[in-house]
């Protein structure tokens, strides 16, 4: 790979136009649609459009599932874990005193940081082309893989 080229990721099936990972994690993060970067991604807090509203690309492959979870807990966990830390080194409070500070600020973080997540996972499976993201059905793509329930 070359030194500052975006790492491109290419699969079979569907249209062959590259998908750099970066951009479309970006664009997922921003909440825009990973192909164009131009449409909506959600329609609701977590619920992501169908379909790009600008571009028409089919977004409904998406299955995020407990990604977006996982990662919120891993980067909320950190930031709040050395936050706490660090502010019991300066401001020796009490155990009670901390669980009222770091509780809501816990809950407000991940609220907060939830939606970009979800939408840069989005944003790496359509990069990825995957659960159908890259022109296959969607059944035939997750068969054999424990794919979703009838
Ligand atoms: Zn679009």
């Amino acid at each position: 790979m070359q030194a500052g080229r975006e790492q491109t990721i290419r699969y079979g099936g569907g249209d062959q136009a590259e998908r750099p990972v970066g951009r479309s994690v970006k664009r997922g993060l921003l909440g825009r649609c990973p192909h164009c970067g131009e449409g909506r991604l959600f329609r609701a807090f977590l619920k992501p459009v169908d379909k790009c509203s600008v571009c028409g690309e089919d977004l409904h492959h998406q299955r995020a599932d407990d990604l977006p979870a996982y990662l919120v807990i891993v980067v909320v966990g950190h930031v709040l874990m050395t936050g706490y830390l660090l502010t019991d080194m300066v401001f020796p409070f009490s155990p009670w005193v901390h669980l009222a500070i770091w509780s809501p600020l816990a809950v407000l973080a991940a609220l907060v940081t939830i939606q970009p997540i979800k939408g840069g996972v989005i944003g790496l499976q359509w990069a990825c082309r995957m659960h159908g993201f890259g022109g296959e059905d969607d059944h035939s793509v997750d068969a054999g893989r424990g794919g979703p329930l009838e």
